[in-house]
């Protein structure tokens, strides 16, 4: 089980990070993926405008990147209200210090704001409660394995935590303790040396043109020592181009490697070529996202399909949840 907010298009880090790992246990287990559209408004409940359009732009390049609906379970969290039971009947059991320890709560406060008054402001008892969501999410469908970037590492252990709590509390044995899989790949640098972001404009999108793509590269910190054209390079400075050649050009790496080292190339010339590389290996993704773009209904369908069947073990859980925990399970739904 893995979720992705709905903030905007996806890059390469997305794909490299993320995406390609979904694509691979899709075959291996039972998968879920969810569009955390919630999460969205922990951080942002006073703007909600790209919202729905997010949640379509980012079905889009999972089905282009090669998640299959007919094998994976592709859903909105909005679309399933037994996550938002889930989350309540948790919060229950949760300790408040619990949520008021978390890393990743202090570090969202003081990104999101400038002072003290403002920090009062976005320090929500929703964003407060994130990790308890972030753990409804996964264990409505008690989730075994959960694919996720470095930076969630707090949050699952948290999930792993309450599900362990809930266990105990009432003498069952119902939740598995969630997992991280951490990706294999290294984090791939923005344009600027920077992780990549989009709001840092230093990302390349999976769905940007060929010519934004080749924009974006020509941006690219190389080996800040070469300053003459006819300065050998070294490719164990060069920050971007050199890690991105190791994935889009591993067929051309001692040729890249040589005319640097030797100046036979200068970096504007090197860059254009790795765009070429980078622009060939996306195509097939970009051509399937054009033409799923072409038919938005389709893709509604897709998530209204994925809906229904993530409901159905949504509700099974939560009629276990409500026996286990004494509560009743009313016969109206
Ligand atoms: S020639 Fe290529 S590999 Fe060498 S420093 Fe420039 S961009 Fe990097």
């Amino acid at each position: 089980m893995s979720g992705m907010r709905p903030t905007g298009r996806l890059h390469l880090g997305h794909y490299f990070g993320v995406l390609t790992n979904w694509v691979r246990f899709q075959s291996e287990y039972e998968s879920y993926f969810c569009i955390v559209d919630w999460h969205a408004l922990t951080t942002k409940a006073q703007d909600t405008s790209g919202i729905k359009n997010n949640i379509y732009e980012i079905a889009l390049d999972w089905l282009a990147a090669g998640i299959d609906p007919e094998v994976s379970t592709i859903y909105v969290q909005s679309g399933i209200p037994e996550i938002a039971e889930l989350h309540l009947l948790l919060s229950m059991i949760t300790q408040q210090n619990w949520v008021e320890r978390e890393p990743t709560l202090k570090d969202m406060v003081r990104m999101l704001a400038n002072d003290e008054e403002e920090a009062r402001d976005k320090a929500t008892y929703g964003l407060l409660g994130y990790p308890v969501l972030m753990s409804a999410d996964i264990l409505t469908f008690k989730g075994e394995l959960v694919p996720v970037g470095k930076d969630q590492e707090s949050h699952l252990e948290f999930a792993r935590n309450l599900a362990r709590k809930f266990n105990s509390t009432f003498g069952v044995d119902y939740f598995p303790e969630p997992r991280p899989e951490f990706t294999s790949t290294p984090l791939l640098k923005g344009t600027d040396g920077q992780k990549m972001g989009k709001s840092a404009n230093n990302d390349i999108k999976l769905a940007d043109t060929d010519a934004d793509t080749t924009k974006q590269v020509l941006k690219m910190i190389t080996d800040r020592t070469r300053i003459a054209r006819t300065d050998p390079g070294h490719t164990d400075l060069c920050e971007v181009p050199w890690p991105m050649y190791k994935i889009f050009g591993a067929d051309i790496l001692d040729q890249v490697k040589t005319e640097c080292e030797s100046a036979q190339i200068g970096c504007v010339d090197c860059k254009k070529r790795l765009a070429g590389k980078i622009n060939d290996s996306l195509r097939p993704i970009r051509e399937k996202r054009e033409q799923l773009a072409k038919d938005p209904e389709k893709v509604k369908q897709i998530l209204e399909y994925g809906n229904k069947k993530a409901r159905e073990t949504a509700k099974q859980t939560l009629r276990d949840v409500r026996e286990i925990m004494g509560l009743i399970n009313w016969n109206n739904d």
